[in-house]
């Protein structure tokens, strides 16, 4: 902590970083740390049918998809390609030939609603779309698509073999990827992630990495295994997305499942000797509730990476109680932070339970008073700002190209990443005397739902339209297995005698399962301030004790 600026420093190694002026796409820049001659183990794993793609041929199947974007589709650096897809092979395949032609990765969610893609849609304004099978209905009709897997598709796979694409010139401070997210407000936007911030959040892997290997063999312990990841993770959220380009970075096996199945996880762990779970919180919860946990052989697995959402420490406690031999290393992060922005690195730190760990190299934080402004030191409570490599760029980048912040929203990202490049998180955190972080609770209105983004504004806008409501209010309501859920709070028309269950599934019509609302109350008014912001802290503590008084 620096008194005088009142900031606080990584105290990780400096990573080396390539210099800014050498051109370079995330992707090559990871097919650039990827050892040479290639792993002779598969990149990627199809966990429900045991298709494995080796490195060799994932580097040709990249390469020869990226000719038949460029050639056939016509795609050119900076044109956005929405990509819909549950976690398959083809897609880290699509996002590598996408990033290396400088087209722009637009990851999304496949149980979206045709109306969330018709949002996403006039927000990135994609040229194309790489869908697979059961999604293609619900884009909008106007957009072109490609089905994965069509004999369009596999024309496009196979066109670039005969002729691979031209060198592109692509600065790192392009656009590599833009992701969904409402950040600070309860409205869903596309933050732009810059190849530049790619390439740092992967410098920060590899020497996280490198810094676990020097520990383990100062400890005199046999040299860490190659990593075999397993994604229960979306690859259309932040964590995943990262998560796959580290895994192909570092030479590793990435093994993908194409939906989210607690037993079937467990099995996997099993059959391809998994070392690495990344997940949300409530991944743990079901672990430590889970007999079949107990009975299988999860003895590969050597570290659960959490994060995506907070992590009781008595979770993390019993947890530890229960699978002593598994570490588990906390990471905080946001999407307009490309992933990470701190976390516990080795067996140590990881012990600091209720602590998401220290800054990630690079990165300069704040802590800032939310009704003062003033910057705060070590041990005070405010909204961490953030600085550095991998934050999103803010206010005056957007001026300049319009590319940059949130794509087209220039007031959001104005109110997020100031001109001098502070990222207000919307978290109240603080950091200890020794810089490990601890983050109290979130000041922003977004509901984190299995690690989902669920923005209550949204939810609000949906419940405003019925009938029969004449103001609703969504608020996050604690749930241990899931971490929140959206709870509405409803005023009836005078007369109406609307029940829960419609409510629920008024809302559940026209949103992806993951933000439905979960509970329903009906109240006399919505607590607002003079300035009508809805009071939600106050409607909180109502619905924790209305649940408690029952
Ligand atoms: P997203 O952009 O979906 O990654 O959401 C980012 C937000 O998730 C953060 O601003 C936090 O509110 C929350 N979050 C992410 N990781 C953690 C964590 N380890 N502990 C607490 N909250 C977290």
């Amino acid at each position: 902590f620096c008194a005088a600026t009142r900031t606080f420093h990584s105290l990780r190694p400096s990573a080396e970083l390539p210099p800014d002026s050498l051109p370079a796409t995330a992707a090559a820049y990871a097919f650039s740390i990827l050892s040479s001659p290639l792993p002779d183990r598969p990149a990627l794993v199809d966990a429900a049918t045991g298709i494995a793609v080796s490195y060799p041929s994932f580097l040709a199947a990249v390469r020869s998809l990226a000719g038949g974007l460029w050639s056939v589709l016509g795609l050119r650096p900076g044109d956005v390609a929405l990509v819909v897809s549950p976690s398959r092979i083809d897609v880290p395949i699509i996002d590598f030939a996408l990033m290396s032609i400088g087209a722009v990765v637009s990851p999304a969610n496949p149980a979206s609603t045709a109306e969330e893609y018709a949002h996403m849609v006039a927000l990135s304004r994609p040229v194309v779309a790489l869908v697979a099978p059961e999604v293609a209905a619900k884009l909008p009709r106007n957009l072109r698509c490609v089905v994965i897997g069509s004999d369009e598709y596999k024309g496009l796979s196979s066109a670039g073999g005969a002729a691979p694409p031209p060198p592109v010139a692509v600065k790192q401070s392009d656009t590599a990827a833009v992701l969904y997210s409402s950040g600070t407000t309860g409205r869903i936007k596309a933050a732009a992630v810059s190849h530049r911030n790619l390439i740092a959040v992967l410098c920060a892997h590899r020497d996280n990495r490198a810094i676990a290997d020097k520990e383990a063999a100062e400890a005199g312990q046999e040299p860490l295994p190659p990593t075999v990841t397993l994604f229960p993770l979306p690859l259309f959220h932040v964590f995943g997305f990262m998560m796959v380009l580290r895994s192909v970075a570092m030479g590793e096996t990435a093994v993908l499942m194409d939906r989210f199945d607690f037993i079937a996880a467990l099995r996997a762990i099993e059959r391809y000797r998994v070392t690495l779970l990344p997940a949300a919180p409530p991944v743990l919860v079901a672990m430590i509730k889970s007999e079949e946990a107990r009975r299988r052989d999860l003895s590969s697995l050597i570290v659960i990476g959490i994060g995506g959402a907070p992590l009781g420490r008595e979770v993390a406690e019993r947890f530890a109680a229960i699978f002593p031999n598994i570490e588990l290393v906390q990471g905080y992060g946001l999407t307009e932070t490309s992933g990470s922005a701190a976390s516990t690195v080795g067996p140590d730190e990881c012990k600091a339970y209720g602590s998401v760990g220290k800054l990630a190299s690079h990165l300069e934080a704040k802590i800032v008073n939310p009704s003062t402004g003033e910057a705060l030191g070590p041990g005070q409570r405010g909204e961490l700002w953030v600085r550095g490599p991998v934050v999103m760029k803010g206010k005056r980048a957007f001026l300049i190209l319009k590319q940059h912040g949130y794509v087209g929203d220039y007031e959001a990202t104005a109110a997020t990443v100031d001109s001098e490049g502070w990222l207000k998180t919307g978290d109240l955190c603080y950091f200890n005397e020794d810089g490990f972080l601890y983050i109290v609770d979130r000041l922003k209105e977004l509901i984190k739902y299995k690690g989902y983004q669920v923005p209550p504004a949204e939810l609000e806008h949906i419940l405003n339209s019925h009938p029969d409501i004449i103001d609703a209010a969504v608020i996050p309501y604690p749930d241990e297995d899931v971490g929140q859920v959206p709870m509405a709070f409803i005023v009836r028309k005078p007369g109406s005698n609307l029940t829960e269950q419609q409510v629920m599934d008024f809302v559940a019509k026209q949103v992806a399962p993951y933000k439905k609302v979960r509970r329903v109350a009906f109240v006399s008014a919505i607590p607002k301030s003079p300035a009508g912001k809805i009071l939600r802290r106050e409607l909180v503590e109502q619905a924790v004790s209305m649940v408690t008084s029952k």
